[in-house]
């Protein structure tokens, strides 16, 4: 299907997608947010800018998954884009190899755990910026910056003339209801970074994934919603110190969370660790080694 551009107002416009790409567009000329998976995905956006005789300047990333910036690579080997990003996201964008590393623990990873969907192709970034500065001037466009760490360590909201780029801090509640574990990385600040969602005014917030919405909340409540109900299953499943495999394994099949694959399986233990180390943070639950075996257990 050939791309169109969707207009969100005068200054602003985006490309509806698996992953939606952002436009922030004055006399001519786009900063790009986020560019897709790969460099099908960037030929589409370049494509599609073409066709409206729009001139890209520069690519604006909100965090380093490779849904997110895997078509940095083309646009910056066709075009020499600038890449600007968070200073924590920039070293997982030039070594990619990194998100499996981390993935698997810090282990060399498994070929199968190599894949576009947790590589992206690597590029390189020559601008970073950090949340606390606010804003970032880019070719003449002044960006705000919205810190929305927890699902990667430091996503970043793009907010421009009204419109928000929230990035994956709110997932859809079809993906909540099919997939039920949110991928997180630091489940207190994801919370945190909920929170402050509810404070920012915005005309229109874009989710990476899904439509447009001109309010949140509904939407912030469910996020919480999934959070809480892990949370409150860990706390009923550790009354007896269990291991992460073990607690994954008994949630899946209680509640028909289909598993098999190895990417799947790293992910969704990523984030129960990120669940359960939140908890301890908060002493709801305790880690121990037990007969060799790493495990965790509610504080009584
Ligand atoms: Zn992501």
């Amino acid at each position: 299907m050939k791309p169109t551009l969707k207009w969100l107002n005068k200054e602003v416009a985006y490309m509806a997608a698996p992953v939606n790409t952002g436009f922030l567009i004055k006399n001519e000329k786009a900063v790009i947010v986020d560019t897709g998976l790969d460099k099908d995905h960037a030929k589409k956006i370049l494509r599609l800018l073409e066709s409206e005789g729009i001139r890209p300047v520069a690519i604006i990333n909100t965090h380093s998954h490779a849904d997110h910036c895997g078509g940095n690579a083309q646009l910056q080997k066709q075009l020499q884009l600038p890449v600007i990003a968070p200073v924590l996201e920039k070293p997982f964008m030039e070594n990619p190899y990194l998100e499996s590393l981390a993935l698997f623990g810090g282990a060399h990873p498994p070929a199968a755990l190599q894949n576009k969907f947790l590589q992206a192709k690597p590029s390189t970034v020559q601008e970073v910026f950090t949340t606390e500065q606010g804003s970032v001037v880019v070719d003449g466009f002044t960006i705000h910056l919205i810190p929305l760490p927890g699902h990667s360590m430091q996503q970043t909201g793009i907010f421009y003339e009204g419109i928000l780029f929230s990035a994956d801090v709110l997932l859809g509640k079809a993906y909540l209801d099919k997939h039920l574990i949110p991928f997180n990385a630091d489940v207190n600040r994801h919370r945190s970074s909920l929170e402050m969602m509810r404070e920012v005014s915005f005309d229109l917030c874009v989710p990476a994934h899904g439509e447009p919405m001109e309010q949140a909340m509904d939407l912030i409540n469910r996020n919480v919603e999934a959070l809480d109900f892990i949370d409150n299953w860990l706390l009923d499943h550790t009354h007896d110190a269990s291991t992460i495999d073990q607690l994954l394994s008994s949630f899946c099949h209680e509640q028909q969370v289909g598993l098999d694959t190895i990417s799947q399986y790293h992910l969704y233990r990523t984030a129960f660790a990120a669940h359960l180390s939140a908890m301890s943070e908060i002493n709801k639950v305790k880690h121990m080694v037990e007969e060799a075996c790493f495990k965790w257990q509610r504080v009584e």
